[in-house]
Parts: structure tokens; sequence; C-alpha cells
């Protein structure tokens, strides 16, 4: 059982893989030019480009979303549970996660880095997060790695009682880690990220849980590169989705 739990790991860091992509900026452009120019708008596709970024511009301003849907982008992340948690309420995107059923559960769990703020000050729906002591930051890393142990433990211990993994994960704590592919079209995404970041430039400013906020902002430097126009457009727009 000692040799189990000299594997148990703790990592602070969320990762985010770009796995594929069929996202640009003119599957927006050919799709929105069908209204006007029917079945010759994917001919039109890579026309004028200062024409176009004006074009993405009036309909991400006016939200007209729809053409912000043919676009598919799909990302691996690793995150703890917590995590995906929040990530699922978002029901347009798609989703896979590995199996606490169908695999035993590797020791991997969070710990609150030395940079995450621990102190929640202000009213809800408004939170502001401050630094907290150093005393503090010691409490909660030496209390997270030691739960994390000790349910892993039991969790070790009900596997070799024979019981079913889908019911010894039942001790294990929503900070272990999980993996999942993620798909979304831009439209989606734009939304996700609205409510996943905290920009005080955003017209709607959100105040996410940090850790989820950690994962968006890689998916959203994903997003800058592959769909460059629309993505300013939506910045300049107040990261508002269409
Ligand atoms: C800061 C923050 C705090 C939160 N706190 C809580 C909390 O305390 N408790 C809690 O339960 N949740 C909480 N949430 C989750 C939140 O309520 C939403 O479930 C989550 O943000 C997903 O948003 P969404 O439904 O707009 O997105 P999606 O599910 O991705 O939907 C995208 C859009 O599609 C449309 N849509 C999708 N499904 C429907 C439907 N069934 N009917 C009508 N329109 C639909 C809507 O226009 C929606 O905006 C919180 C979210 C944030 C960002």
């Amino acid at each position: 059982m000692s040799d189990a739990l000299e594997n148990v790991r703790f990592r602070s860091d969320m990762t985010v893989e770009l796995v594929k992509a069929s996202a640009s900026d003119s599957d927006v452009l050919w799709a929105a030019r069908v209204s006007t120019k029917g079945e010759q708008s994917l001919e039109d596709a890579g026309a004028d480009p200062a024409r176009s970024a004006g074009f993405i511009n009036f309909l991400m301003r006016d939200r007209h979303g729809s053409p912000f849907e043919h676009s598919t982008m799909t990302f691996l992340v690793s995150a703890p549970i917590f995590v995906f948690r929040e990530f699922m309420r978002h029901r347009v995107w798609s989703y896979n996660e590995e199996s606490g059923r169908y695999r035993k559960l590797e020791p991997v769990f969070y710990v609150p880095g030395p940079d995450r703020n621990l102190v929640q000050e202000g009213k809800p729906g408004r939170y502001v997060f401050v630094p907290g002591t150093a005393e503090q930051h010691k409490i909660a890393d030496e209390a997270v790695r030691q739960s994390c142990r000790d349910s892993y433990a039991t969790y070790l211990e009900l596997l070799e009682a024979g019981i079913a993994r889908e019911v010894a994960r039942t001790v294990l704590p929503v900070g272990i880690y999980s993996s999942m592919y993620a798909t979304c079209n831009a439209r989606a995404l734009m939304h996700f990220l609205s409510l996943r970041t905290k920009r005080e430039d955003s017209t709607f400013p959100s105040f996410p849980q940090r850790e989820i906020e950690m994962v968006a902002e890689q998916m959203e430097a994903h997003f800058a590169e592959l769909m460059p126009l629309t993505y300013a457009s939506w910045q300049a727009n107040g990261r508002v989705a269409p």
C-alpha cells in the first residue's frame, strides 16, 4: 500500500491541447454570404480581407450568431473534476471523459499553487480573492495533500477488497484529475470565454473560479490564433458572444 501511495502526484496546473480544428475566419464569411450570394458564397470566402474584417464585425456587433457556428475545435483537457463539473454546464459543447467505472483512477490531485489567491472577500457574485498569509498557504497545502493521500489509500483498500471501481471511487475527492475531449464551435467558445474569464473590459464582467479560467485562457489563445478576425472583433465588441 505504501508503495502505491508513493505514486501520488500533485499538480497546480491545467493542460489544454488543441487536438483538431476546422476553424477559420473564412468559415464565418461563406456561411454569412450565402444570404446574398447563394452558392457563390464559397468562391468569395478569401476575397478582400479588409472588407471581410468589417463584415465579421458587423455580424458580431449586431449579434448575427449562426455564421459563427460553422467551425469546430476539439480540445484535450486535463483538469480536476471540480473544473469539469463547471465546464459541463456548457450544454452546447460535446464531451467525452475518462471513466472511473472502467479504469482505476490515477493518483493525480490538484493542490493550489503558491500564486493562487486563497482568501475570499466581498459579497456573493462579486467576490474578490486576495493572496492570504504564508501560514494559510501552508495549512491549505498540507491539508489538501494529506486528505488526498488518505482518500487514495482508502480507494486502494476498497479495490483490494474486491469492491467495484464504480463504488470505490466514492471516497475520492473532486480535486482528482480527469481528462476529457471537449468540442465546440466558435460561437459556443465565445460564450464560454465570456463567462469563464474575468476581464475588466468586458461589457458583462464575470467572476469565474480561477481554475476553470486557467483552462479558458489556454483555449482563448488557440481561438485567437485560428480565427484572428473573429477574435479581434469579439474583443472589440466587449467579449459578448453573438
Ligand atoms: C461565475 C459563474 C457562477 C455560476 N454559479 C452557479 C451556481 O451557483 N449554481 C449553478 O447551478 N450554476 C452556476 N453557474 C452556471 C451557469 O448558471 C450556467 O449553467 C453556465 O454558465 C452555462 O451557461 P449557459 O447555460 O449560458 O451555457 P450553455 O449551456 O453552453 O448554453 C449556451 C446558450 O444556449 C442557450 N440554451 C442552452 N440550453 C438552453 C435551454 N435549455 N433553454 C434555453 N436556452 C438554452 C442559452 O442561450 C445559453 O446561453 C455559474 C456560472 C458562472 C460563469
